[in-house]
Parts: C-alpha cells; structure tokens; sequence
C-alpha cells in the first residue's frame, strides 16, 4: 500500500515555496519510509482568483519500496532514491504528526491568504477530482467529498487548501513532464540569485527535450524565479534523463539541495474545447477573425473571433507583430482563458488556419467608352467619368494583392510568458527527440555515475 500525501496553500508572495515543504517532507520521511515514484507538482487551473502564483499544488508518495531503486535527488547529504513499487500496509495515522510539524514549522502562517492543508490517503481519489479541479474553480466541499473514506484531512485556518492538495493527489497522469528543482542555501534566501545566463542558453542549446528556459527574445532566464521564495532555479524536460546533466551544465550559486518532480505543467491539461462563455475556464476554438487587432493602453492587443474579444497581454516582439498581422475573414483556432470583467479571452497560443487575401489599390478604373481615368467621388461613391459621364462601383478599380507578414501555423508568447500548464510548441510539434517511456515513471533509470553527489560540487561557481 501507498500512503498518498497531498499538499498545498503554504506559501505567500513573500517566502517560502510548497515544493520547499514538499523536500523537507521527503527528507523526513524518507528516513524510515521508501519514497515511491516521483514526488508531483500539480499545477491546476491558472484562472482561480485566490492563488499565489501558479497555482500549483504537491502530492509525495510513501510505503515500503519494491523493485529497483533509482536516485532522484539529494537533500541534506543524501541520495533520495524513489522505487516503482511497494508493499506493507502503512497507516496514515503514522506519519500525521510528522507532516503537521513540518507544515507548521514552514508554512507562511501569517499571510492572510495562505489557508494550509494537507492529506493522507490509503488510495487516490478518482481523477474527475483533477479534471474538475485543473479546468474549473470548485468549492471545498467537492473536494472533501472526493477524498471522503480515503484517509485523512488536515486544515489550517479556512483550510482552501484542502482543494490543491486532494486534487493533486487524484492526478492520474496521461501526459506529463519532469521539473528539476534546485533550492538555495537558506543564508542566501532573498539576496540576489546568481545564475550565468549564458550557461542557461548553451543548456538550452544542448539539452532540446528540456523546455521553457530562456526567453531568447527579451534576453532573459526564465529557469531562476525572481521571488525572495528558497529555489534557485527549475529546469523542465520531457526527458527525466535528461535533466541532471542539464543541471549540470549551469553555472551558478552552490545549491543545498535538489529534487526531480513529475509534474502536469506543459501539458494543456486546463484546456476545454469550448466557446468562451464560462469564466474562469481556459477555452480552445476556431472562428474568423471580425475585427482587426488594435492596441489599447499598456500594449495590449485587442482582436475579435466570430465576434468574441480576444487579448494578447505582454505582447513580445515578436509575438505582436504577428497576432497584430491578423485582418478580418483570416480563420483562427484560439486557446486562451475567459476573464469575466471585462469579459475577454487572454490569449494562450493562436494557430493560423488561414489566410484572407489582402490587397489594395493601384489605380482608378478607366471609363469604357473613352479608356480615361475616372474620377473618385467620394470615400464610399462610384467612380465617374469627368468627360463622358459614365459611372462606375468602387470594386472596379484596379487592385493588387499584398503579401501578408503572417504564414499558417502555431504562435505562442516568449517564454517568460507562458502559463506553467500551457503546452510548449516544442511540445505540440513533436520537436522533443522521442525517449522509451514507460507508464511507471519511477523505472527511469539514471546511471549512477550522471546522478553522484559529486555533482552537486560541480554546480557550484568555480
Ligand atoms: P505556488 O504556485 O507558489 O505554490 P499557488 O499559486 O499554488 O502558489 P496557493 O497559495 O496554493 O497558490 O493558493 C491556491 C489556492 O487555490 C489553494 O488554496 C488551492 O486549494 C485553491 N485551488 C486550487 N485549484 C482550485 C480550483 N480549481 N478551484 C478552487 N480553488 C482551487
């Protein structure tokens, strides 16, 4: 039996960090328990009004492992390793009051926003539990139904996090990514973090099945928060063998600890095929653009689909340019999320599906009795022969086709932009080299030598 442990609302724009609580979890644990797979970062719907930042919630698995073990980590001098499987029959009773003392001890107590949780499962709840939860904003009831029987409960002040925590642990993974966290020493906790950026791109260069590192447009890291919270930086792949030499090749602060996370993030799993009518819910649809884009305050960019508002915010560059190359009658699919005031869709990614034939005038039209130039008379009045009276439509002056600065295809906001679940086009494209996987995670095996704790030494400025 596994002991499901789910975790979330700890933390708060000043500190701290629930993945932080999540390796003091595995440190303590892990000393007379057997970690069982990868511990997970559950990120669930971006559009709920009350999270920190990316709303992202932690579920760590504990028994007795079976099968054979692979490292993962290491936090306080030791190798974590993780095992496919276990046996024994561990009651969540027996590790409660570890896990209060930890979150007591961690967790951000004193923001009025941060309401703590966590549980203690014999067996994961259904996964409609994560589908609701990752797509739509729920109550805490519904959670507390979801994991009624299953274990136990633990709440903290209004207790919202009862929400993230249950609902990480009822992820069931169809698709899914893997996040190397790095944690710095608590000394340097809120001091500047030092991370050589060009280290991050030649890892971004050298490592293609990682992701979401740094944004080439802006010239900027993306893998480094730029919170006061303990990480030093996260680097997100496809491929969990990949991502310790990944680490490996960034120059940076020495780091104290670090741990690989399963994680939903990159994955579209918050996406609904739906026309954008429920607020709050991240939409996915096709239409033609019906009114040209325009910028208002701030640099937004502000077009309408089948007469639906859509929003680019943060527009890069490039990015602008192109959603700003769309005219009417182009025909778009658009994944983005509804805000209810003032009602919009806040563009995630736009594909162009095509492309309406833009052209403009050369010439007025020539008379067809005398072959004269004729006159324009008015913006929206024929044209009119000044000699012979005759007249003619608009349509038939002579025009010429434009060529657009827009092809068919995927756009997507640089990468500093993007919301933690939104599915890179790397990812959509197939670009990731292909890797075996296999439906336990935990079976990845990462060679001994690639993974030593030597390694941490390595990472350190020399
Ligand atoms: P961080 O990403 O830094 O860990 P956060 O953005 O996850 O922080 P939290 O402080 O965890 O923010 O707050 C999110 C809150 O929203 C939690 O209490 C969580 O239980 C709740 N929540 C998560 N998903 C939903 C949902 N779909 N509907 C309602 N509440 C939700």
């Amino acid at each position: 039996m596994v002991l499901w442990i789910g975790l979330d609302d700890t933390d708060s724009l000043r500190g701290m960090c629930t993945t932080f609580l999540a390796t003091e979890l595995v440190r303590e644990l892990s000393t007379d328990l057997d970690l069982i797979g990868y511990p997970r970062i559950v990120r669930l719907n971006p559009n709920v009004p009350w999270k920190t930042r990316g709303n992202g919630a932690l579920c760590v698995r504990f028994g007795r492992g079976r099968g054979e073990s692979t490292p993962i980590g290491e936090i306080a001098g030791r190798s974590i390793l993780s095992f496919p499987r276990s046996t024994g029959n561990d009651d969540p009773r027996s590790v409660v009051g570890r896990i209060e003392r930890l979150v007591e001890r961690w967790a951000c107590f004193g923001d009025p926003t941060t309401n703590p949780a966590f549980v203690v499962f014999r067996r994961p709840p259904t996964a409609r539990l994560y589908w609701r939860a990752v797509r739509r904003i729920i109550s805490k009831e519904e959670a507390l139904d979801a994991g009624r029987g299953l274990g136990l409960v633990r709440e903290y002040k209004e207790g919202r996090g009862v929400i993230g925590a249950t609902a990480a642990t009822a992820w069931h993974p169809h698709d899914r990514t893997y996040e190397i966290l790095a944690y710095r020493h608590p000394i340097a906790w809120g001091t500047p973090r030092e991370v050589d950026p060009e280290s991050v791109r030649r890892m971004d260069r050298a490592f293609p099945s990682t992701f979401n590192n740094y944004d080439h447009e802006n010239a900027r890291i993306v893998i480094a928060p730029r919170s006061p919270c303990p990480v030093l930086l996260g680097i997100r792949g496809d491929h969990v063998k990949d991502l310790v030499g990944a680490f490996r090749t960034v120059r940076s602060e020495p780091a104290d600890r670090w741990l690989i996370f399963e994680t939903n993030q990159g994955t579209d799993d918050h996406v609904i095929s739906a026309l954008p009518i429920e607020p709050s819910t991240t939409v996915d649809f096709r239409g033609d653009v019906t009114r040209g884009p325009r910028t208002i305050t701030g640099g937004h960019l502000i077009f309408s689909v089948d007469g639906y508002e859509v929003t680019a915010y943060e527009p890069s560059k490039q990015f602008r340019e192109k959603v700003g190359s769309l005219v009417p009658e182009d025909r778009v699919r658009v994944i983005g999320s509804v805000r209810d005031s003032p009602r919009t869709v806040n563009l995630e990614k736009v594909q162009v599906l095509h492309l309406a034939e833009v052209t403009r005038k050369i010439a007025n039209p020539t008379c067809p009795q005398c072959g004269k130039r004729m006159k324009s008379m008015g913006r929206a009045a024929p044209y009119r022969c000044a000699r012979c009276g005759v007249r003619r439509p608009r349509s038939a002056e002579a025009r010429e086709s434009v060529p657009r600065r827009l092809s068919l295809g995927w756009y997507e906001p640089p990468v500093g932009s993007r919301r933690h679940l939104s599915k890179p086009l790397q990812r959509m494209t197939g670009s990731v080299p292909s890797e075996k996987t296999s439906l336990e995670p935990a079976r990845f095996r990462v060679p001994e030598s690639e993974i030593s704790l030597r390694s941490i030494g390595r990472l350190s400025r020399s």
